[in-house]
């Protein structure tokens, strides 16, 4: 008997470990709650609800093939190894196959979890699926992991260009088992469970992962290049819970672009290109992630920037969370993170680089509440993310390049749709003045809205300050990009 024990691919199509369990026999397959362990990795609460929506769906597709899935309680992933040891002594498996996870505590874990399966002869075999690539398998001509995105991807075209990873076929119907799945619980102690509305905006399953996918290639792909940085347009995907969640494959959405654009990934359509080039950013800090372990420790990808003079600014970093900064254009963004789990990504660099220039707060407290927020939320694009916009990690946004909300307000937000949606006490305004209530001059500002909490001049000048006074690297390479 062969196990499948899921974790962030909870899908049945094209998912590699699953079709190579059901190809060398009968299959069970298993998922492990683990609240502690997601506790301790700021998983958030809506990210949960999402996994489980999806595995009760998952549950239905497989036992339409005679898979049960199994649900088993590791409350911490150090107890995984023992868990499923009794499982597989239980149900006589001669073999345990996963996808691959990268991070240092996932990675641990399948490590333990693999020595102890194999101490009593129980095969475990992990496969390739999250990514297009192996992490290690893209390095530079010196043998290390590359630094810099754009000589990353060069890499990746050449590999693309060379041989497409290819789907792999979903299982087939399989003999009944004596074997009942379990119940998927609806809610897990010490994670509330999200409103309708935030879970009608995501709803579970492949079909509708799939539906997304479709209805994005099909045509809005060829606008993407345009629209993706408008956040009151339908511009992207919103595929990235999916994506996270491992309800779909980048192999999927790869093939699904290629498509859209006659097999072309580096020419033809533009927004097809631009769309693909997202996902290999999305390997990229992957792939960062396993060369360079420091970044999943909460530690700077620039060593240097370590020294940086962060400042303590407890009520600052509330109203940057709270959604009352006193400029719309964060304030919205971040009121709709907080009410349907997903921000636009352009407004991700806006509020963050607010929050670690204008604030000047420390990226790993935005880190931190975006993981706790984000139904989308990912280790390695998250880091990645904060890092960039905090100058600190890798081919990040040189530390003088300071988006000025304002400016980003008017330029992307032109019409203050956006801000109006999400902040309906400016909904009076006019566009001009939608994207700076303070400039109507009065001492309060508009009724019901905060004056903002900082000065964009000087504390863009006390960011630049700061940052010039690090050690030579940091100065150095940011001239260099
Ligand atoms: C501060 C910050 C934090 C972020 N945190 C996360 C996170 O926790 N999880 C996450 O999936 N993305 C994160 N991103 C990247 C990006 O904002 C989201 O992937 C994107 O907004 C998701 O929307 P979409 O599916 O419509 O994307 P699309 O524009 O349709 O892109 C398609 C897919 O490509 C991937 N992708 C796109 N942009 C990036 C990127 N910059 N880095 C890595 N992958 C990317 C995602 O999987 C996405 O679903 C973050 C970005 C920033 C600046």
């Amino acid at each position: 008997m062969q196990l499948i024990w899921l974790r962030s691919d909870l899908r049945l199509h094209d998912n590699t470990a699953l079709s190579a369990a059901a190809a060398r026999g009968p299959s069970v397959a298993v998922y492990l709650l683990s609240p502690e362990q997601w506790r301790e990795h700021d998983d958030a609460p809506c990210k949960v609800d999402f996994w489980l929506r999806n595995l009760s769906e998952l549950s239905h597709a497989l036992n339409e093939l005679n898979i049960p899935l199994l649900i088993r309680q590791a409350a911490r992933w150090d107890d995984a190894p023992n868990v499923l040891l009794e499982l597989c002594q239980q149900l006589a498996i001669d073999a345990v196959h996963v996808n691959e996870e990268y991070g240092i505590h996932e990675t641990r874990r399948d490590l333990a979890v693999a020595d102890a399966l194999k101490s009593r002869g129980i095969e475990f075999h992990s496969y390739l699926d999250q990514l297009l690539f192996k992490p290690g398998s893209v390095l530079t001509r010196t043998g290390t992991y590359f630094q810099v995105f754009s000589q990353f991807r060069k890499v990746c075209h050449e590999r693309l260009h060379h041989a497409l990873p290819s789907l792999v076929h979903a299982p087939r119907v399989q003999a009944s088992l004596s074997i009942k799945p379990d119940k998927i619980p609806a809610d897990i102690e010490g994670f509330d469970s999200p409103g309708d509305s935030l879970r009608a905006l995501w709803p579970a399953g492949e079909c509708e992962a799939r539906r997304r996918l479709d209805t994005f290639t099909d045509a809005r792909i060829h606008y993407y290049e345009s629209e993706r940085d408008f956040p009151a347009k339908p511009g992207t995907s919103q595929l990235s819970a999916y994506l996270a969640a491992g309800v779909i494959s980048p192999r999927q959405c790869l093939h699904a672009a290629l498509q859209s654009n006659q097999g072309e990934f580096e020419s033809g359509n533009v927004g097809a290109v631009t769309w693909i080039n997202e996902l290999l950013w999305r390997e990229f800090y992957k792939h960062i992630l396993v060369g360079y372990p420091r970044v999943s420790r909460h530690r700077a990808f620039r060593p240097e920037t370590e020294a940086l003079a962060w400042r303590h600014a407890p009520e600052e970093l509330l109203a940057w969370q709270q959604a009352r900064t006193g400029l719309p254009i964060i304030d919205a963004a971040m009121r709709q993170l907080l009410e349907t789990g997903w921000m636009h990504n352009r407004l991700r660099m806006v509020v963050a680089m607010f929050l670690t220039k204008n604030l000047l707060i420390d990226w790993r407290e935005g880190e931190r509440f975006f993981m706790r927020h984000l139904i989308d939320g990912d280790l390695a694009a998250n880091n990645g993310g904060w890092q960039w916009s905090s100058s600190t990690g890798t081919d990040s946004a040189p530390y003088f390049r300071i988006f000025n909300p304002l400016s980003q307000s008017v330029k992307f937000d032109a019409e203050g749709v956006f801000i109006k949606h999400w902040l309906p006490e400016l909904a009076g305004l006019s566009k001009k003045e939608v994207h700076d209530p303070a400039n109507l001059g009065g001492l309060f500002g508009v009724a019901g809205y905060p004056l903002p909490i900082v000065n964009l001049s000087e504390s863009r000048a006390r960011a630049l300050a700061a940052f010039k006074n690090l050690p030579s690297r940091q100065n150095a390479g940011a001239g260099d990009e």
